[in-house]
């Protein structure tokens, strides 16, 4: 009889993933972290990889994997527009064969099972701020449309396993997330602000600066998927997990310029298709029903955060 909890993370070598590897090592876990390193290095890993605690496996979640845990977080998957763009149809494939292979493990070990789903699942949202029960606004044959169905095809898959296997799931609509350990040329927003930040360069406005995201720092967040995780069953989510605390995309330049010292001008360029135009979690469900809500205010984040990206550009490390 094995005693100690054993937890499989897909994902788990890139920027949300490591961080959950780390945490659930420090609660005495035994972490097998899955990832075929697209967008996650080993190097997000590598204090982790001396402890007999855990277990790096190179492994694409497109195909089927057989080994022995008794819990899954499903986070592999590129989670930015320019690396989830990069590949489109393998993006899709990742999410839905990857989905089905770990549901697949899932069910042959009865073990209970988190998707990493997210915010894109509400699309373009014409509903504001977005409440688990909207169905969302996206558009099916855009740019977007990999991740953004194939995440909402995962929801479906999840759901179905649950109704028709019985299958413990969770479900976690996670908003944007930020933190060390973003990779450093993904484009998302906040990696690509402090990094233009701090090399004096212009920081890129896409449109006018005028929509809308809501921040989480990553500590938060993990703390919401474990809780998540660890809710007793009967439950399923989805529940949206994010910072209620809604900013322009110009406000964040101006508070990265400001904490950073920079001497960056501001360079406007065309707004990407399908960007969404607004972006705010209502988190009322979280907070009731798991107890979370975010402690971390976005300059606080954005402190902890800064120096990472300084110290791996003054390494002049491979990114
Ligand atoms: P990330 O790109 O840093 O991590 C994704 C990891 O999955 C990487 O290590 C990558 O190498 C791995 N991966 C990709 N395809 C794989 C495959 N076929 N097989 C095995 N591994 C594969 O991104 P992240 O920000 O850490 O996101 C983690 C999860 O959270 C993703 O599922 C993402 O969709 C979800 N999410 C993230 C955010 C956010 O703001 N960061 C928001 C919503 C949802
Ligand atoms: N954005 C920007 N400049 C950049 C990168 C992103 O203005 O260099 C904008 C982008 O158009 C979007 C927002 O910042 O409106 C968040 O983009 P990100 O790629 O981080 O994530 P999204 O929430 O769009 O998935």
């Amino acid at each position: 009889m094995h005693e100690t909890k054993r937890v499989l993370v897909s994902g788990g070598a890139g920027f949300i993933g490591s961080f959950l590897c780390e945490r659930l090592i420090e609660q005495g876990c035994e972490v097998i972290c899955v990832d075929n390193f697209f967008t996650g290095t080993r190097r997000n890993v590598r204090h982790l990889l001396d402890d007999y605690r855990f277990e790096l496996m190179r492994h694409d979640v497109t195909f089927p994997l057989y080994l022995e845990v008794d819990q899954i977080f499903n986070l592999a998957c590129p989670a930015s527009p320019v690396h989830y763009q990069h590949d489109p149809v393998q993006t899709t494939k990742t999410s839905v064969h990857g989905a089905i292979n770990m549901l697949g493990l899932a069910k042959r070990l009865r073990a209970r099972i988190l998707q990493a789903s997210t915010s894109e699942v509400y699309g373009d949202p014409n509903v504001h701020p977005q409440t688990e029960d909207y169905w969302g606004n996206v558009n099916p044959i855009g740019v977007r449309a990999c991740y953004d169905e194939g995440k909402r095809c995962a929801e479906t898959l999840f759901f179905d396993y649950h109704r028709q296997h019985k299958l413990s799931i969770r479900v976690a609509r996670i908003f944007n997330t930020y933190g060390p350990r973003m990779h450093p040329n993904d484009g998302r927003v906040v990696s690509n602000f402090i990094v233009q930040a701090l090399r004096n360069q212009p920081i890129t406005i896409f449109g006018d600066g005028s929509q809308t995201r809501s921040f989480c720092f990553v500590d938060d967040l993990v703390d919401g998927l474990l809780g998540l995780m660890n809710k007793n069953d009967p439950y399923t989510g989805p529940v949206n997990l994010g910072n209620p605390k809604e900013f322009t995309i110009l406000d964040l330049a101006q508070k990265i310029l400001d904490l950073t010292g920079s001497k960056s001008s501001l360079e406007y360029k065309p707004l990407p298709q399908d960007d969404p135009k607004q972006r705010q979690p209502d988190i009322a469900k979280a907070q009731a029903d798991i107890r979370w809500s975010p402690k971390v205010e976005l300059e606080e984040g954005l402190k902890r955060t800064i120096p990472y990206f300084d110290t791996l550009l003054s390494e002049n490390a491979p990114l």
